[in-house]
C-alpha cells in the first residue's frame, strides 16, 4: 500500500493533499478574504477551437470528417476525442503520461475494455495515418488513449475567446490546468474561477478568487455547475453523477438531500470543472452537450 503523501504547497497558502477515501483535495493554509486571488495558473494545454491562433481547427475538422464518414459507431462525438488528440500533438506521449494520465480518469469500471478501446482509438490511428499527428503518437496504447480522453473530460474547463453560440468552434474543446485540477467540487463553493486569454504568452490563464472569507484549514472548492446551483439537490446530484461520476456529498447536498443511497467518497476527486459561464465573471467551464437543459434559464449551454 502506498504511503500517504505529505501535503504539497501548490500556491502560497494553498495545500494539496491526499484525503483517505476521497483522493486529492486542496485546503487553505491561511485565511483568505473575499476577492483574494487564491491561485492563478497558465494552461498546460488548450484544445479549445476558438482561440486567436485557431491551431486546433485542423484536428477538429478531421474529427468532423470522421463523423460524416459514418465509419464510426453511432455514439462517436468529435468533442470526446479532440482534447486527447491535441494533447498528444502538443505534449507528446511522454508529456501526456507525465501531466495528464496521472490525473484522475474516473471510475476504472467506466473505461472501455481493451477491444472496445481499440475500436475507439480509430480517430487517433487515422490522424497519425494522415499526418496530422506524428507517428510517435502510435506508442500510446489504446487503453491509455481512453484514459487520456476521460482525464481531459473530467479535468477540463471550457473556453471561448470570441465565438458566440452558433459559430464554428463555439464551446468546443477544453483547457486544462495542473494545480487547479486539485480543486474539488462543492454546491456551496468558496472559490470563483475566471478564464482569460494571455496574449503575451498565447495561453489561457485561470484566476481563482475567494468568493467568501476562507479560514485556515477549510477545503477549497469550486463548483462544476456554477450556473446550475439553483437546481434542486436531486438534479444537481444527477448531473454531477452523470458527467463527473460521483454522488455529491457536499454539506449543502447532505443538508438538502441527506446522504446518497450509495457509498462513494464525500467529495470525489474524480472530476473538475463547471459546465457553464460562471456567474458574475467571464469564466467558462466544461459544458458537455447533453448537459443542455432547455428549461434551465440560468445557463448558456
Ligand atoms: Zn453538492
Amino acid at each position: 500500500m502506498a504511503e500517504p503523501q505529505a501535503p504539497a504547497e501548490i500556491a502560497p497558502g494553498v495545500l494539496a493533499c491526499e484525503v483517505p477515501g476521497c483522493g486529492v483535495a486542496a485546503f487553505a493554509a491561511k485565511d483568505f478574504q473575499r476577492g483574494d486571488i487564491v491561485l492563478q495558473e497558465q494552461a498546460i494545454f488548450i484544445s479549445a477551437v476558438d482561440t486567436p491562433s485557431r491551431r486546433n481547427e485542423e484536428i477538429y475538422k478531421a474529427l468532423l470528417a470522421e463523423l460524416h464518414s459514418r465509419r464510426l459507431t453511432a455514439d462517436f462525438t468529435p468533442n470526446a476525442h479532440l482534447g486527447a488528440l491535441v494533447a498528444l500533438r502538443d505534449l507528446g506521449v511522454q508529456g501526456c503520461k507525465d501531466f495528464l494520465l496521472k490525473k484522475c480518469h474516473g471510475d476504472p469500471e467506466q473505461l472501455p475494455n481493451p477491444r472496445l478501446a481499440r475500436q475507439e482509438a480509430a480517430p487517433l490511428r487515422r490522424c497519425i495515418a494522415s499526418g496530422i499527428l506524428p507517428p510517435a503518437c502510435a506508442a500510446l496504447p489504446a487503453v491509455e488513449y481512453a484514459k487520456l480522453r476521460m482525464a481531459i473530460q473530467l479535468n477540463g474547463f471550457r473556453f471561448n475567446f470570441n465565438a458566440q453560440e452558433g459559430d464554428f468552434g463555439y464551446d468546443t474543446g477544453e483547457v486544462l490546468f495542473d494545480k487547479i485540477s486539485r480543486l474539488n467540487h462543492s454546491c456551496t463553493p468558496n472559490l470563483d474561477f475566471n478564464l482569460s486569454w494571455d496574449a503575451d504568452n498565447e495561453t489561457v490563464v485561470n484566476t481563482i478568487t475567494a468568493s467568501t472569507p476562507i479560514r485556515t484549514n477549510e477545503e477549497l472548492n469550486i463548483s462544476y455547475l456554477p450556473l446550475r446551483l439553483k437546481l434542486p439537490v436531486e438534479e444537481r446530484r444527477a448531473q454531477l453523477l452523470k458527467h463527473w461520476g460521483f454522488h455529491c456529498r457536499c454539506s449543502r447536498c447532505l443538508l438538502e438531500g441527506g446522504a446518497p443511497c450509495v457509498a462513494t467518497p464525500a467529495v470525489s476527486r474524480i472530476p473538475h470543472r463547471s459546465d457553464t459561464r460562471s456567474e458574475g465573471s467571464d469564466s467558462e467551464g466544461i459544458c458537455w452537450e447533453d448537459l443542455c437543459d432547455p428549461d434551465a434559464t440560468d445557463t448558456k449551454c
